[in-house]
């Protein structure tokens, strides 16, 4: 890293505005996944430090609701602007505690400050209701207000968009703020946390815990001052900490799994869905919730699509971030090349073959995995059910758009689904049936801070972006007036 401001750099947790070791004196560290070298250790803080967090951040949510949605709006818009000044940065920060190439990292760190952008305005849209009443000596109101303290818990994928995903929205309603960041990428947290104190914000509203995951998230999800809890992650751990929520009927926005489709009908324009396959598939390594997980083409394009596909996947090329400019960068951790391996291993021996790929790369070695490309699959194979996690497209053929509707919802993930088709009355059949709460027709890219991002079945409640976002960290008040012609 060559960094203009080595201060983003943080080695401390961030709470109530104080940067803090743990009592305990421990650590853990953290290490770039493409080199294996450590970048920094961060403080391993216990459950009580946690929960005297939990206390300072409850005492700066009471003073920031009370401040106007004005200077809410301000705030976050000062945040917004040291967060694009210092963009490269953070940017390279990310990229060497995650490994996805610069590019990525950049354009990550302005869809996450868009987050930022656009709820400081809407924290001055927070509009109550009023409600004609039964009785003409009495008025309904409706008011929204800010749910409490919120916390979160994010994942690696996505180091510094996870977190503005839920923090824009929090602190626009008025709620303060903790998060846990993954261990694996806690440094574009800390980096956020020391903006979000150059924007002077108030002690208490923005805080970073970091250490092990299990006593924290204990915390996180049963301190009864938590009043809204958010996590994005895998469903697994997912269905455990909503678990724990219950404990308090603590307010919960899940954000998990997926096993997104990508379906190309005959009547696609095929270079533009080569072009969204690459998009959809190859992205952060394949290591995202919205990945296209299992590719359906028309058997009357199925040879073309294949062999054009496996063009274009040749044509990437991998690399670590800070030398050349890659398309790809390494998988995260040794983990996530055995989990590829294994699926691709049960889809050869149940009849699928490579046209690309398949293995770590010879020359860089590690975790670099590379660009595949799998034919004939079908749902017999885990890698039809199972989050695939990394650079492999594999191609199922289909026949009739009733048969693959079928397939496409045979999962009980409901995350993102991809289709191309140039045929109206199909495109409208296909969106209505598909059951997802996320569908790009004609594109592969989806994400902005303008819709509402979330899925149904278990990849998840609530909703992130769009006006819909805040509502998960508002409550609504009702209040009845009568006696007014007395
Ligand atoms: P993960 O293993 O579920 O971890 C996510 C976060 O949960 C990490 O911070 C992890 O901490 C923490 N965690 C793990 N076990 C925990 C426990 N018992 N108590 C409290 N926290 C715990 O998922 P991942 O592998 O990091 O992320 C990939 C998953 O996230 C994929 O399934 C992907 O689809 C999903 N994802 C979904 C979205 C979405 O918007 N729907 C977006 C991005 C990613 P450690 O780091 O210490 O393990």
């Amino acid at each position: 890293m060559n960094l203009q401001h080595p201060n983003l750099l943080r080695q401390q947790a961030y709470l109530n505005g104080q940067w803090v070791s743990a009592k305990s004196q421990q650590t853990l560290a953290v290490t770039n996944p493409a080199t294996g070298e450590t970048l920094a250790h961060v403080p391993n803080l216990s459950a009580e430090e946690a929960q005297q967090a939990v206390h300072e951040a409850h005492q700066a949510q009471h003073h920031w609701a009370k401040l106007s949605a004005q200077t809410r709006c301000d705030h976050l818009l000062n945040w917004y602007n040291l967060i694009l000044k210092h963009k490269d940065d953070l940017a390279q920060i990310l990229s060497a505690e995650q490994g996805k190439p610069l590019k990525e990292s950049q354009s990550e760190i302005e869809y996450g400050a868009n987050y930022i952008r656009f709820y400081a305005e809407q924290a001055k849209r927070i509009y109550g209701e009023t409600l004609p009443a039964a009785n003409s000596d009495q008025r309904i109101l409706v008011i929204k207000q800010p749910i409490g303290v919120a916390a979160a818990i994010t994942p690696w994928n996505f180091p510094n968009a996870m977190i503005a995903r839920k923090v824009a929205p929090a602190l626009a309603a008025g709620c303060s703020f903790i998060v846990r960041p993954a261990s694996q990428t806690p440094l574009s947290a800390l980096a956020l946390a020391y903006l979000s104190e150059q924007a002077q914000f108030p002690k208490g509203l923005f805080n970073v815990l970091t250490g092990e995951s299990q006593p924290l998230g204990e915390v996180l999800t049963q301190h009864p001052l938590i009043r809204k809890f958010s996590f994005t992650g895998s469903t697994s751990v997912g269905q455990k900490l909503y678990a724990q929520a219950s404990k308090n009927i603590t307010k919960v926005s899940l954000e998990l799994g997926g096993n997104a489709p990508f379906i190309v009908f005959a009547d696609a324009d095929l270079d533009s869905a080569i072009e969204g396959a690459i998009a959809a598939k190859y992205r952060n390594s394949g290591q995202t919730c919205v990945c296209a997980n299992r590719f359906y083409v028309h058997s009357s394009i199925y040879d073309a699509f294949i062999e054009r596909l496996t063009k274009a996947s040749e044509k990437l090329r991998l690399g670590n971030a800070f030398t050349g400019s890659p398309d790809l960068g390494p998988l995260i951790d040794s983990k996530a090349v055995e989990h590829a391996n294994a699926l691709l291993k049960d889809a050869l021996t149940k009849g699928a073959s490579l046209t690309t790929g398949g293995k770590i790369d010879p020359e860089l070695g590690g975790t670099y995995f590379q660009a595949t490309v799998l034919k004939d699959a079908n749902h017999n194979m885990d890698l039809a059910h199972e989050e695939l996690f990394a650079p492999i497209a594999a191609i199922y053929p289909f026949d009739e758009e009733e048969e693959v509707i079928r397939y496409a919802n045979d999962t009980p993930y409901g995350l993102s689904a991809y289709f191309y088709s140039r045929d109206i009355g199909r495109i409208t059949r296909v969106y209505e049936q598909l059951q997802y709460g996320i569908v790009g027709v004609n594109t592969g890219l989806i994400s902005n801070p303008e819709a509402p991002f979330g899925g149904v079945k278990q990849s998840g409640i609530g909703r992130e972006g769009s006006h819909h976002g805040i509502e998960d960290y508002l409550e609504l008040k009702y209040i009845l007036l009568a006696g007014i012609n007395a």
